[in-house]
């Protein structure tokens, strides 16, 4: 069984407008400690892993206490754009979480995808000042990074950092550039030249994957089995890129949400890989999120 992930948007503030976002952050809405504690309480036993992301997670005061509190029950994940942490908030939180850190391109390209000058040497100098804390670099595959690749895999290699490289999904403010988005072709490289790297002994995951026949027996190997969300607003969702809102915590308790979400056709055919909904025809084999996922009935 996948570990189960929660990830909790605990604040829609953000300082950069990076160009995929898949919330359309900077936006309104935060969630307090004591409505997170009571989120955590509620967890245990339903999910494995906890995630703090946002939005810039770092711009809530709370998260040091929060992240305190989840590491007794939970692995933690703090997902950062690298916005500049100070030491007390890395010591707050060292020994228990892990750094979740986005990287777009080297120097400029990450900067102007992010459209904040200085965000890239801001993302360094966080990774370097907390080399003593366990962590990752997340890569969102957008057109402009493909050139990038080694040299990113050679900095995590630098930072003992593993490097996630996720497909792009067009949702949010990735679905008004379509221009950032590789063609299928450009993806088909990319997938064999990420699995060349990690049969090569690379520190390197993908979560890319192209749809074919196979799966409709064994179904989707999901990054997301057992994944939900909350935002901001207290909305329940079953990712983070999936607009379903299947309950709000502040009007039901989360056990009883994610209970009724499991039998929903769409969580019960996600948690299968969606081996029955397989299509074939897809225009973009890689998309199976918007072309599978967010077409299936959500009541
Ligand atoms: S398949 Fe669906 S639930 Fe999974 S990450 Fe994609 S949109 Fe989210």
């Amino acid at each position: 069984m996948n570990a189960r992930f929660l990830e909790i948007e605990i604040t829609g503030r953000c300082l950069y407008k990076c160009r995929h976002c898949y919330g359309n952050f900077p936006k309104k809405g935060e969630l307090g400690l004591e409505k997170v504690r009571e989120i955590i309480g509620q967890a245990k036993g339903l999910f494995d892993c906890l995630i703090f992301s946002g939005g810039e997670p770092f711009l809530h005061p709370a998260l040091p206490a929060m992240v305190q509190e989840a590491a007794h029950d939970f692995l933690v994940f703090i997902t950062t754009s690298g916005y500049p942490i100070s030491d007390e908030q890395l010591q707050q939180i060292k020994n228990k979480s892990i750094l979740v850190f986005g990287m777009d391109g080297i120097g400029d390209t990450h900067d102007t995808y992010r459209c904040f000058p200085g965000a890239f040497e801001n993302l360094v100098q966080t990774m370097d000042r907390s080399r003593d804390v366990p962590k990752e670099i997340i890569v969102t595959l957008w057109k402009g990074v493909i050139p990038e690749i080694d040299e990113i895999i050679k900095l995590g290699a630098q930072y003992n950092a593993i490097v996630h490289f996720n497909g792009l999904i067009p949702v949010g403010r990735a679905k008004n550039n379509p221009d950032i988005l590789p063609e299928p072709e450009e993806l088909e490289q990319l997938y064999r030249k990420l699995y060349q790297f990690k049969m090569a002994g690379g520190s390197v995951v993908t979560d890319l994957h192209k749809v074919t026949e196979k799966d409709t027996e064994a179904g989707i190997d999901l990054f997301c089995r057992g994944r939900f969300n909350i935002t901001p607003l207290g909305d329940v969702r079953p990712c983070e890129f999936h607009t379903a809102v299947l309950g709000n915590i502040y009007t039901g308790s989360l056990q009883d949400i994610i209970n009724r979400a499991h039998m929903l056709c769409i969580i019960k055919s996600r948690e299968e890989g969606f081996k029955k909904d397989i299509r074939l025809d897809l225009k973009n084999p890689f998309d199976y999120h918007t072309t599978i996922c967010h077409t299936l009935p959500c009541n």
